[in-house]
């Protein structure tokens, strides 16, 4: 009975973080990378759950990819996002902590984390009025913040608020919200 029940409540889960990815317009391999649903199964859930003129839209073609909007003229969303992604858990407070213990990076998508994107990226909606991140570069943030290798947290030394900052970059920003030093995080991590 019990491996029935866990059974019953894995796929329940799985339909649920399914519809409420539809409903926030992700993509057709956004939606099977977090659930593990086959894409036709994913089109039949579309065409049974969206009624037509219901204002969701399915999009086509590649997921984001650029990580420039989030540095420069989307800077205030993102950093209102990232700090929805922290709090629901889908990135972690230290870069460290998105390794699994042998160092490999903690495979982000799955159905739990899909729970916790759909939570951080709902409350995002709610808090931030016009909000100008769409779900796709919501998940494209979380996965590049989990990375780390293009963009990445650091925290500031005095205020100790988490800054979005380019990994590349030669010079260290100062906070934004105070103007004091950040903290490299690339020199805390055990693995670096
Ligand atoms: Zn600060």
């Amino acid at each position: 009975m019990r491996v029935t029940d866990d059974r019953y409540n894995r796929d329940r889960l799985r339909l649920e973080i399914a519809l409420r990815l539809i409903g926030h317009e992700a993509r057709t391999q956004t939606i099977r990378r977090w659930t593990g649903l086959s894409d036709d199964r994913i089109r039949k859930l579309v065409r049974s759950y969206i009624r037509p003129g219901a204002g969701v839209r399915r999009h086509r073609g590649k997921s984001p990819q650029q990580v420039g909007f989030f540095l420069r003229g989307g800077s205030d969303d993102a950093h209102a996002l990232a700090a929805m992604l922290l709090l629901f858990g889908v990135v972690p407070p230290r870069p460290a902590a998105a390794r699994t213990p042998d160092g490999a990076p903690s495979p982000l998508p799955s159905l739990a984390r899909g729970r916790q994107m759909c939570e951080a990226y709902e409350t995002y909606r709610r808090v931030v009025p016009q909000a100008r991140i769409d779900f796709e570069h919501a998940v494209f943030l979380a996965i590049a913040l989990n990375a780390a290798d293009q963009i990445r947290l650091r925290w500031c030394h005095s205020c100790d608020a988490a800054n979005i900052t380019e990994h590349s970059a030669l010079r260290v920003p100062p906070c934004r919200a105070c103007g004091a030093a950040l903290r490299d995080t690339v020199t805390m991590g055990p693995d670096h």
